[in-house]
């Protein structure tokens, strides 16, 4: 297997040299990974380049590539999959808080094409911050973007 990021010719991030998608691969046990738990749907392991130590990634074993494709029915065994996980991470790290989250496409930092939340342990006084936080021009501003949000959900 080749490590993905040591890939450097025209192979996505995320596959290996036969283009197969790393996380499905991880998810049938056909590469290896630092497995955590998983159920008939659901999978998590560590990520091979924590932010901190425990850092872990939760996939779902049927391929989906963004949030965009995951089937809603899996919403609520998600949820307890990652609660459950999420507070094995922390007691097992002594971590003070937990971050969760996932990134949708290149622009939002997206570099594996299998969706997947990372679940990242946090610790007081750690530093870490994860973006910085901007401001509207205006009250006007903010109320009428709210607006044409709400006009694509009606
Ligand atoms: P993202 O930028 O949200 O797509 O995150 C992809 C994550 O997958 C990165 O944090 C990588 O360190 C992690 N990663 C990539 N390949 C592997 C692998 N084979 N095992 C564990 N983690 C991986």
């Amino acid at each position: 297997m080749i490590p993905v990021r040591a890939v450097s010719c025209s192979i996505s991030k995320g596959e290996n040299i036969m283009g197969e998608c790393i996380f499905c691969l991880i998810a049938q046990g056909k590469i290896p990974s630092s497995k955590i738990y998983e159920t008939d749907s659901l999978y998590a392991f560590l990520d091979l380049n924590p932010v901190h130590k425990g850092h872990t990634l939760i996939i779902p074993k049927k391929h989906a590539g963004n949030i965009f494709d995951l089937d809603p029915a899996l919403g609520g065994e998600l949820v307890s999959f990652m609660k459950k996980v999420g507070r094995a991470v922390m007691e097992t790290t002594g971590a003070t808080g937990l971050n969760i989250y996932q990134n949708n496409g290149r622009s939002a930092g997206q570099e594996v094409d299998h969706l997947h939340w990372h679940l990242i342990p946090r610790f007081d006084g750690d530093g870490l911050k994860l973006w910085p936080q901007g401001k509207y021009d205006s009250m006007e501003e903010m109320n009428g973007l709210a607006e044409k949000i709400r006009a694509r959900l009606s």
